[in-house]
């Protein structure tokens, strides 16, 4: 099938249970409505949905893939106490790793693909260590899956920033060499030095004119007191809704007004949050968040890699984690989660949202569920993948 051959998915339900037609053309979704009566338009091809539940795709907004086992043998992981004891046992897992980072990340996006993923944020380690060679990895897998997936690389400083020296310009000419985003960690946490580390992440993002995407684990005081001063300075570097911080396990232990201050902190200096809703970390407040304005969204972070022995990079099943670590139970609340997954994601990640309305683009799943909220818990695995109008996926396997 071309890429702009028209489509008619017939029999495809809609989140309020109606069973509708829906016609793609062009890359998007052109018309929504009961089946025509006069069959279906000419020179089109028919797609039966049979039933199955459309969603708008979900996207990634935080993925490690240059650090994934996936599609290679099991990885035994080193005990580890203190996030250094996995910084390190990373580096030392990765000269046991077989395969190149472009087949190990290739094999795990094929995989996201494959369940529904249209887009990912992707943090690829750059260090003195490993130079430049995650960042041309990563990229190389993401060009060769252009038509499949919109990727955008962060080049993520893991070994530290102005503590490991070599790593600021390495960051730099990532940016001419494959990384769209600049990323940041744990400023106090990791480098010992809030300022040093912050003035090179904003002075390099407003002079190269990019985004930046800070992963900041460290708890309170020192996680709040780092988020406000990223605030502040977000806003005087003009940058508001270019800048995420990601996990923001400070967030996540705060409640009532202080909860409320720092939402509102975020909101008006346009910073956005991911999580991940990983094992026993901090899961972020998504609901209370979102509901002061803070855009949120949620990602696989580490998948099987020396970090994890779990993940699957499949974001259906991250909406079902992210539902259950909180405490999901209405419709309303499983609906939120799904939202975060989909509309979050694709906010951060500058996409053009798809709603399922004529005129999105045709970018969905269709799954064997009755509801949102049904196919939040059932986590069933995509019959079919769209993207731009084409089925790209079905059954969980890529068909193109
Ligand atoms: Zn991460």
């Amino acid at each position: 099938m071309a890429p702009h051959t028209p489509v008619l998915f017939t029999a495809v339900r809609t989140a309020d249970g109606r069973l509708v037609d829906l016609l793609t053309a062009d890359g998007r979704i052109s018309a929504v409505g009961p089946a025509p009566s006069d069959g279906p338009p000419a020179g089109c091809v028919t797609v039966d949905a049979g039933g199955a539940l459309a969603l708008p795709s979900p996207v990634d907004a935080h993925i490690h893939p240059d650090k994934t086992t996936w599609g290679g043998p099991w990885l035994s992981r080193e005990p580890a106490h203190s996030l250094r004891d996995l910084i390190e046992g990373d580096v030392r897992a990765r000269s046991r790793v077989p395969g190149s980072v472009a087949e190990r990340s290739g094999a795990l996006m094929d995989t996201a693909v494959a369940h529904g993923t249209r887009a990912m944020r992707a943090h690829v380690d750059v260090a003195p260590v490993y130079g430049l060679s995650a960042v041309h990895g990563v990229r190389a897998a993401a060009d060769a899956r252009a038509d499949l997936l919109d990727v955008q690389v962060v080049a993520f400083p893991q070994l530290g920033l102005v503590s490991r020296p070599g790593t600021a310009e390495l960051l730099t000419r990532s940016l001419a060499e494959g990384a769209d985003v600049l990323g940041g960690l744990d400023p106090v946490g990791v480098d010992g030095d809030r300022d040093g580390q912050l003035d090179f992440l904003f002075g390099t993002a407003v002079r190269a004119g990019v985004p930046l995407d800070i992963h900041l684990h460290d708890g309170n005081p020192d996680g709040v007191r780092q988020l406000t001063e990223i605030a502040r300075r977000t806003v005087d570097a003009g940058l508001e809704g270019r800048v995420t911080v990601s996990h923001a396990f400070c967030v996540a232990d705060l409640t009532g007004d202080e909860l409320a201050a720092t939402a509102r902190l975020l909101a008006e200096s346009g910073i956005a949050l991911t999580t991940c809703a990983l094992g026993a970390d901090p899961v972020l407040p998504t609901a209370a968040l979102t509901g002061y304005g803070v855009l949120v969204a949620a990602g696989s972070d580490g998948v099987r890699d020396a970090w994890s022995p779990f993940g699957d990079g499949n974001m259906i099943n991250r909406a079902h984690l992210l539902a259950y670590r909180t405490d999901a139970r209405t419709d309303d609340e499983l609906v939120a989660c799904y939202d975060v997954v989909a509309q979050g994601g694709a906010a951060l990640l500058g996409l053009e949202p798809s709603r399922l309305a004529v005129g999105d683009p045709a970018d969905f799943v269709l799954v064997g569920a009755a509801s949102v909220p049904e196919a939040v818990v059932d986590r069933p695995v995509p019959r079919f993948v769209v993207r731009g109008g084409r089925v790209i996926a079905r059954d969980g396997r890529l068909t193109v």
